[in-house]
């Protein structure tokens, strides 16, 4: 058997509860991994309060995972791999990283890298490959430290967090965009150089505001990411991430066609395998456990529900990794 929690249908109302359940009830997939660590993303926010991410009930929430591999009939891994997955609908569209087993496709793994562990590898976790993506899409479309600030918005949430990291270590510039300016001290440790206030960021007054950006990382949308974009400096871009303010975004082409600024697509959940190799390899090498320490707190699975509504309130800081069996 394996013990997850699980999203219910209760009459009308969706609620989250642990469950027993044989192996059989896990989904199809050739690899059955042992869950030693998940995490807890925005999307988990969402799905263990029941606010519609899930496409049936009941469902194991939980959008990443890592563990040890006990069987796999591809032939891919041999029991005892160690083996990451973030994102490809799970705890979305099949059960996902709540429970102590899962049950996958062979082509949505990562090997874990080497020298790593399945905490480091879920102190990560989407957030954090998100925010590796993210860079890696902004140094793709030529931004570099000599053309200006970077700005990361919703800087102390779990992609923001490891975005500063991960720039800071890339030799960028950072600006931090955070209503929480409290965390100020931890925003310079992990890497910012200044730090704005969320409502003095300029919204969009003007189709092009003064040039400010290097490059964008946002995890926020709505008004925030009109007014970045309209102050991106000339041949700079911006990684879109996220929606954390909402999904509108109100805007005109004119940064793009007279400024040849960049909007950058951010899919974390599809990602491509080679690409999504790369961005663990690098994370591997750029964010080891040490820079993560002050980003990363560990929590047990039983948390969960207390935690959710949490990260939905923007109360949640850094990244949040998340033991199955406790
Ligand atoms: P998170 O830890 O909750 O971080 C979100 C941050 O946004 C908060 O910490 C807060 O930062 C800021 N924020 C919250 N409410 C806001 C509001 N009303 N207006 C402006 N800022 C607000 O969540 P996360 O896991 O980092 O995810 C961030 C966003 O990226 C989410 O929308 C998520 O769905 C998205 N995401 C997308 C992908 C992808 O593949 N594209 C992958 C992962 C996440 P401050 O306190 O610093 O202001």
């Amino acid at each position: 058997t394996y013990r997850a929690l699980r999203v219910i249908q209760d009459g009308d109302e969706r609620r989250a509860e642990f469950q027993t359940l044989p192996l059989s009830e896990l989904p199809d997939g050739e690899v059955l991994i042992e869950v030693s660590h998940s995490s807890l993303n925005y999307k988990d926010g969402l799905a263990v309060t029941g606010k519609g991410i899930l496409r049936q009930l009941p469902m194991t929430p939980g959008i990443d995972l890592a563990g040890t591999v006990l069987e796999d009939r591809s032939g891919t891994y041999v029991p005892g791999d160690a083996v990451i997955l973030t994102g490809w609908g799970i705890g979305e569209q099949q059960d996902g990283g709540y429970a102590t087993h899962a049950r996958v496709k062979a082509d949505w793994l990562v090997r874990q890298p080497a020298g790593t562990d399945a905490s480091w590898a879920m102190s990560v976790g989407t957030a954090g490959f998100t925010a590796m993506l993210a860079v890696m899409a902004l140094e793709d479309a030529g931004v570099r430290p000599e053309h200006g600030d970077v700005l990361v918005t919703g800087a102390a949430g779990g992609v923001g967090s490891t975005a500063i990291a991960l720039l800071a270590h890339a030799g960028f510039t950072v600006t931090a965009s955070t209503g929480r300016t409290e965390e100020e001290t931890y925003l310079r440790e992990l890497g910012a150089t200044n730090i704005i206030p969320r409502d003095e960021l300029p919204a969009l007054t003007r189709p092009l505001e003064k040039e400010r950006w290097g490059g964008v990382v946002d995890t926020v949308a709505g008004e925030t990411l009109a007014g970045a974009y309209a102050s991106t400096r000339t041949h700079g871009a911006v990684a879109v991430c996220g929606i954390a303010s909402g999904i509108g975004l109100k805007t005109t082409v004119f940064p793009l066609i007279l400024r040849g600024v960049s909007l950058l697509g951010i899919d974390s959940v599809t990602c491509p395998q080679p690409r999504r190799q790369a961005a663990w390899k690098r994370l591997a090498l750029d964010l080891p456990a040490s820079r993560l320490a002050s980003v990363t707190q560990t929590r047990g699975l039983s948390e969960v529900t207390e935690l959710a509504p949490q990260i939905l309130a923007g109360q949640v800081r850094g990244r949040t990794v998340i033991d199955v069996n406790a």
